[in-house]
């Protein structure tokens, strides 16, 4: 019996996942390269029993559209898998959560095909030097407030009319639209996101934030040859930043690092409670910067914190447990303390 090739099955257009492309982003490339909107597409090949977009494909990676692309693609479930946040399991966080806050990921929010959330980042400078411009997985994560190649702020939002991007809705509700030349568009308004205003970060501590940019681009680089990786300062980032933020007020430490580096407090209105990822792109970079600070130079100036008080190691402890990885010799001292 004659085998039918498995090329008779591949889609007549199927653009190559390109350096560090998200999940997202490719398959919508991939739809607008075939000249179908993303929704006949997506209903083509899943099934309209399995809606795309009311779930965050990128954290999720549903093993049934991996799966459906490998076939349709000359892609293998694996080169498709690195498209999704689970690249970073075992590194940036234990594993992904199914729901709620997933520690370092930017949370989409989706509601109805909608996001009311501003879980997607990108760099002006990135998506004008693209060919064709995408979006990157590792924009996606909560650390991630700069461009290391260009060193400008990320922005997570329409220059023009404010929107959250959501590439996937370019072409939705608009009959005319049959193509579509860019993911760099505003799905609301039109505008060319790569006409966004720069905004060039100011690495006001040499030493921390070199470090920060090499640990982003180990991020986008999804950890592949990046040498040694101190994973577990990610988690003590994090958890710095939650205790700045405080509760219901800023607490005495945030300010207490404030004044340790000259930097302004910021008023208490521009935070959101709760943590880290559901903050705005400048506040977490106001707060990950003062964390990388309080990080560097052989963990003194966090043992200095410790030792007079304005920090105690039962705050900084209490989320380390999710921690993908064991704290290394040196932050196990400290973080013990006399408790050894
Ligand atoms: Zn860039
Ligand atoms: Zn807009």
């Amino acid at each position: 019996m004659a085998v039918e090739p498995e090329v008779t099955h591949w889609l007549p257009v199927h653009p190559s996942m390109l350096p560090g492309e998200s999940l997202s982003s490719w398959l919508v490339r991939t739809a607008h390269a075939n000249g179908l909107k993303v929704e006949t597409f997506c209903h083509h090949l899943f099934g309209l029993q399995r809606p795309v977009w009311n779930r965050d494909i990128d954290r999720l990676g549903p093993e049934w559209l991996i799966a459906t692309m490998a076939k349709v693609t000359p892609m293998t479930v694996e080169q498709i898998r690195r498209g999704t946040l689970a690249l970073y399991e075992g590194k940036l966080f234990k594993q992904i959560r199914h729901s709620g806050i997933n520690p370092g990921i930017l949370p989409l929010l989706t509601y109805h095909r909608r996001y009311r959330g501003h879980g997607i980042q990108y760099c002006p400078l990135c998506l004008q030097q693209d060919e064709r411009p995408y979006f990157r997985l590792a924009w996606r994560i909560a650390y991630y407030t700069f461009c290391p190649h260009h060193m400008v702020m990320l922005r997570d939002e329409c220059h023009v009319c404010g929107a959250g991007v959501a590439f996937h809705r370019i072409e939705q509700g608009r009959p005319e639209r049959r193509d579509v030349e860019t993911l760099a568009e505003c799905w609301n308004c039109g505008a060319d996101l790569r006409q966004a205003p720069i905004e060039p970060i100011t690495p006001w501590i040499r030493g921390s934030f070199e470090r920060w940019r090499k640990l982003l681009l180990n991020i986008e680089n999804g950890f592949h040859n990046g040498g040694a990786v101190d994973y577990y300062a990610f988690a003590l980032v994090r958890q710095l930043c939650r205790i700045m933020l405080g509760n219901r007020r800023l607490p005495s430490f945030y300010f207490y690092i404030c004044q340790r580096t000259g930097q302004p407090p910021w008023p208490r209105e521009r935070f959101s409670p709760h943590v880290l990822e559901m903050n705005s792109i400048a506040v977490r970079h106001h707060l990950i910067a003062m964390a990388w600070w309080l990080l560097g130079r052989g963990k003194s100036k966090l043992a200095h914190a410790l030792a007079i008080g304005e920090l105690h190691r039962s705050q900084l402890t209490r989320d380390l447990r999710y921690s993908p990885v064991e704290p290394p010799r040196r932050v196990r001292y400290l973080l013990e303390g006399s408790q050894k």
